[in-house]
């Protein structure tokens, strides 16, 4: 940001000015500092005081640019004598990224939990491959109902990596790490491939058939041709592109913004609907909502947690109005999370178009769903 803002060469005089700073707080005759990369800087020092000397960098750093907030981050580590240079690196660096949204402190020590997270993550950038190839990864589905019906009309894909090794991966684990080191869109399509496949045994079979919703990243987008992906898919396998909706989550930066919202029009115009997934989670909700265009919002589930209709106000009136907005821009409003009976008939006292939770069913195998006593909306291909 701050070389948008100023330009690349006043980011290298920042750059320098930090190292200085950093020289001037740890004495090079006990400590050894370089640049790692970027903006990341390594220091190795037995200086016992290294936390205070980390505020009194951020001190001067603020000091110096008045203008400016330019927000000082570290990782601590202790390398044992059997730890090697590369390994302790990595594990301050890992305690580093683990404050990168904490922006009330400015340092953190390496802790084994770290190291426990750091072998999951290797594990599943390792494993990926021959776990879509063994399908120890898989896809199940969740029933979405229209609440003025009751019936399902809907079923949202969610990947599931059941791992013979080490047991359930799950996806808050698995696609956090796939996204930090850009391999999402091997999942994506993967996931997309599986749900065109399971279609179309239903199909063939002459059995009922249901939209099904697919979770997409915003950096499938920027990393691969996933329009064209998701057509192969799909033309593979025959079926209609009214049958799949796209979701992407709201996390959306400003950075991706072109390649995303002309990925969102074309998805749109080749007829595709494209849903806005936990809406109401990130900080950007609403500039999201602004700038690109969707047919559906999922209100994310945070909205229904500790939910009471007769005590949570102030959460009704958020709802409600949130729900009064998406209305006024012509989109139709799916509530996620539903949990109770209690929610169920309020998101439809108030008007929600659909709704999805534990209340109507766990993500299941996809027959399984055209099964259940609620009923399924028929859908015209
Ligand atoms: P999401 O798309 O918002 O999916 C909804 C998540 O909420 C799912 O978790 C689902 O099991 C869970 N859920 C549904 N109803 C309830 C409820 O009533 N109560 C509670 N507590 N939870 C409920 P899951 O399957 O663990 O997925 C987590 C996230 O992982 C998904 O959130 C989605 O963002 C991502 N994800 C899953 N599969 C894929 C995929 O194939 N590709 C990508 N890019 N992301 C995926
Ligand atoms: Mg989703
Ligand atoms: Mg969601």
């Amino acid at each position: 940001m701050f070389n948008k803002r100023f330009g690349f060469s006043k980011g290298d005089e920042i750059l320098k000015e930090i190292a200085l700073i950093l020289c001037n707080i740890f004495p090079p005759s006990n400590s050894i500092i370089a640049r790692f990369s970027d903006d990341n800087f390594v220091v190795l020092t037995d200086w016992a005081t290294v936390e205070t000397c980390i505020d009194t960098a951020q001190e001067y750093l603020y000091a110096l640019h008045e203008n400016v907030t330019l927000r000082l981050r570290a990782g601590i580590y202790f390398p044992s004598d059997d730890d090697d240079i590369r390994s302790s690196c990595d594990r301050a660096k890992l305690a580093c990224d683990s404050i990168r949204k904490n922006h009330s402190v400015s340092s953190c020590m390496f802790h084994d939990g770290m190291s426990r997270e750091l072998a999951l993550q290797q594990y599943i950038l390792d494993s990926l491959d021959s776990a879509m190839k063994n399908g120890n990864i898989t896809v199940l589905y969740q029933p979405i109902v229209r609440l003025a019906t009751g019936k399902i009309c809907e079923a949202e894909a969610l990947a599931r990596w059941n791992d013979p090794e080490i047991g359930i991966i799950s996806p808050a684990k698995f696609i956090p790490t796939l996204e930090q080191y850009r391999e999402i869109p091997k999942l994506d399509i993967y996931a997309m491939r599986n749900v065109c496949a399971d279609y179309k045994v239903r199909r063939e079979a002459g059995l009922p058939l249901l939209p099904v919703s697919v979770n997409l990243s915003r950096l499938d987008f920027e990393l691969c041709d996933i329009i064209q992906e998701i057509e192969s898919a799909v033309s593979l396998c025959g079926i209609p592109r009214n049958m799949i909706r796209i979701e992407i989550t709201e996390s959306i930066n400003d950075e991706d913004m072109t390649a995303l919202n002309l990925g969102i029009e074309k998805f749109r115009m080749m007829g595709y609907e494209v849903w806005m997934d936990d809406f109401g989670s990130g900080y950007s909700s609403l500039n999201v909502l602004k700038d690109y265009s969707f047919d559906t919002i999922k209100f994310d589930m945070k909205f229904l947690h500790g939910f009471d209709v007769n005590k949570s106000e102030k959460a009704k009136y958020i709802i409600s109005s949130n729900l009064e907005m998406a209305r006024l821009m012509g989109m139709q409003a799916l509530a996620e999370g539903v949990e109770t009976s209690e929610q169920l008939e309020y998101l439809r006292s108030i008007g929600f178009d659909k709704a999805q939770g534990y209340y109507f069913g766990r993500p299941m195998e996809l027959d399984d769903i055209f099964a259940l006593e609620r009923g399924i909306e028929t859908a015209e291909e």
